[in-house]
């Protein structure tokens, strides 16, 4: 049980399809206790089984990470429930529809702020606000995507909020490393969610990662919960300010695999 002993809060479970409820599952598989959070009372009564299932149905805390005094509330809730925790998981992103379509240049500064204060100011916002529950070796992770990397077509604003989310946690990892606690991120391959249904051609996206991937297949959320659970535990005690791939390798490819029909336009080419 690798995860024996260790205690947690997951944000960012919507439903059974979503990353952190794999990430929560795989830590619970191994042992950990943990607290999850939703976004308002409409997501309560959804969230109830969900919260029973991972053992933590009597620490089930609302959280819109907008809203400081809800950070505040949810470090007095752990503190009370739980003492000191081990991990925090933050699976937490948004932006405005505008910042998701059109012409990027066209994206306005409302939207921007928008998807910057959720997507990323809250991670620095949490962690901070929580360092006092955290305990020494803690470990903090959150999600990133390519399209932080490189471009993705309609990914837009959430690409430039996964670039700064993911310098923020190589700052937080030194910061934070003095105290002996971690931060690390996973940019994990495309996965049918809720917030991946916000992205223009999201179904063309899976299709072709599948193709060029070279695992040949496209991750599931039980793939990137086992990584993010070593990511969470002390095996990976010696890695902080890491943005670690699960992405069936995906972000190594120089080169699609592609073929081009009689009118020379490329097609994808399906292997297997
Ligand atoms: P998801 O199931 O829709 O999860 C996104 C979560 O963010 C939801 O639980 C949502 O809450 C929450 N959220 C949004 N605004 C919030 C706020 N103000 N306060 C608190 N929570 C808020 O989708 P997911 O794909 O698992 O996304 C999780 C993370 O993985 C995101 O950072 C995403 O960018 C990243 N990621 C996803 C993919 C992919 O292909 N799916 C790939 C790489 C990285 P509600 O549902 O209650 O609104």
């Amino acid at each position: 049980m690798i995860m024996k002993g260790k205690k947690g809060i997951v944000l960012g479970i919507a439903n059974k399809r979503s990353i952190a409820y794999g990430i929560a599952n795989a830590c619970r598989e191994q042992g950990a206790e943990m607290a999850i959070t939703f976004l308002n009372e409409r997501f309560e009564s959804k969230l109830a089984p969900i919260a029973e299932e991972l053992g933590c149905g009597e620490r089930l805390y609302p959280c819109d990470v907008s809203k400081p005094e809800e950070i505040v509330a949810l470090r007095e809730s752990l503190a009370r429930d739980f003492g000191q925790i081990d991990f925090i998981v933050h699976s937490i992103a948004f932006s405005p529809r505008e910042g998701l379509e059109g012409r990027f240049s066209d994206i306005p500064k409302s939207a921007f702020n928008i998807a910057m204060e959720i997507s990323v100011y809250s991670l620095i916002e949490l962690v901070r606000e929580l360092k006092p529950v955290l305990s020494d070796n803690a470990s903090v992770l959150t999600l990133s995507y390519y399209g932080g990397e490189k471009y993705i077509p309609n990914y837009n604003l959430m690409g430039i909020a996964k670039a700064t989310l993911e310098a923020t946690v190589k700052y937080l990892a030194e910061d934070l490393g003095k105290d002996g606690i971690r931060v690390n991120a996973i940019s994990a391959g495309p996965i049918k969610t809720l917030a991946a249904a916000g992205i223009g051609d999201f179904s063309f996206i899976l299709r072709w990662n599948e193709a060029n991937a070279p695992l040949k297949r496209n991750v599931t959320i039980h793939d990137v919960g086992n990584a993010g659970m070593y990511l969470l535990s002390d095996l990976s005690r010696g890695v902080t300010g890491e943005i670690h791939h699960v992405d069936s390798g995906y972000n190594v490819m120089g080169m699609p695999a592609v073929e081009f029909d009689e009118n020379g336009k490329p097609s994808l080419v399906w292997k297997g």
